[in-house]
């Protein structure tokens, strides 16, 4: 099918920017499996999630591409067997612009609407620096214009509450955020963060600078506490002391440092809707429960 062209599936598909228009969104992200038994680990999380009706659901595009065509065959299978709006993740690591084309293409055959664009990390070193593929592109603004090129997509991109990790100064990072969605972003999800004032200052800084993209925040709940040190590792995030202490005080009570993170995103989640964010977007490491009890907890019911 030629990009742009739409098929029936893609005629039914629900776009995210509707869906913000809407009212608040509640979605969950998922990466895509690479082993059977993670299939089964992802459809049984779909399933429990398919029941509260969330607004949509992400599946992320593996480092460097490495699920690539995992990341194609779930969000197809989403669209096609489920009740739920998929939005796939791409990344520009390790592709000619042609390739990215053809990805993009893939995406609309498989009657997908949304796309999250993303830049994505050098592979081998996430904190490394970024070199482009040769035939490729450079930043993610790039690789929002190149889908909405080719076709009727709503594009959302990736906000930073703690800044980027590689850049230099806020006005910088803000600057090159504001250009992603000039280029045609919808909306932006950010990065996982546990300090809500890190959220209300980015959204403040980019509204500042004249930009009214909706910028929902990412949950992340701690459910482990192996997690205190492990995701700070991968994100950047930083977690208020207070927290952090509360949750080191009954670590070695593994259902009750569970119970803690729960009560913690809880309340995060209820400060950020209580400022008015236009969703709330939950990492379910291909496992819903914790997020289903935050869920719950919220008295969060499905869209209409
Ligand atoms: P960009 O917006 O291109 O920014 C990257 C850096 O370049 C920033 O420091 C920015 O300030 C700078 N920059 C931008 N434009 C310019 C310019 N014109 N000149 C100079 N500097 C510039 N990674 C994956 O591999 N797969 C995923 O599925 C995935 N999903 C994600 C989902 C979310 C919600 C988030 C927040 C991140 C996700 N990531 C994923 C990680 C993401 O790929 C990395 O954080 C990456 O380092 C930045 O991607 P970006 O799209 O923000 O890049």
């Amino acid at each position: 099918m030629a990009l742009g062209t739409p098929s029936t599936r893609t005629d039914r598909a629900r776009t995210v920017r509707d869906l913000l228009a809407n009212g608040t969104t509640h979605s969950f992200e998922f990466w895509a499996p690479k082993t059977e038994k993670g299939e089964r680990n992802l459809w049984n999380a779909l399933r429990r999630v398919e029941a509260v009706a969330p607004s949509f659901v992400s599946v992320t595009y593996g480092a460097g591409g490495s699920t690539r065509a995992g990341t194609v065959k779930a969000t197809e299978q989403i669209a096609a067997d489920t009740t739920l709006t998929p939005v796939a993740h791409l990344t520009a690591v390790g592709h000619s612009v042609a390739e990215l084309r053809n990805m993009v293409g893939q995406f609309a055959d498989a009657g997908i609407r949304n796309i999250l664009a993303l830049r994505g990390d050098p592979p081998g070193d996430p904190m490394g620096e970024w070199v482009s593929h040769p035939e490729g592109l450079d930043y993610a603004a790039d690789l929002v214009r190149l889908i909405k090129e080719a076709g009727d997509f709503c594009v959302g991109v990736a906000a930073f509450p703690e800044m980027h990790p590689r850049s230099t100064d806020w006005d910088t990072d803000v600057r090159h955020f504001v250009d992603k969605c000039r280029a045609g972003a919808d909306y932006a999800i950010t990065q996982m963060f546990f300090d809500p004032e890190n959220y209300l200052r980015l959204r403040d800084r980019v509204a500042a600078a004249g930009c009214e993209t909706p910028i929902i925040p990412e949950v992340m709940p701690v459910t482990a506490v192996r997690q205190l040190d492990r995701l700070p590792q991968l994100s950047n995030a930083h977690f208020p002391p207070a927290v952090k202490e509360r949750i080191l005080a009954v670590k070695d009570d593994a259902a009750a440092v569970r119970s803690l993170g729960i009560e913690f995103a809880t309340e995060f989640c209820a400060r950020l809707l209580s400022e008015g964010v236009p969703g709330l977007h939950f990492i379910t490491l291909n496992n819903s429960t914790a997020t289903l009890e935050i869920y719950e907890n919220l008295g969060l019911h499905p869209q209409s």
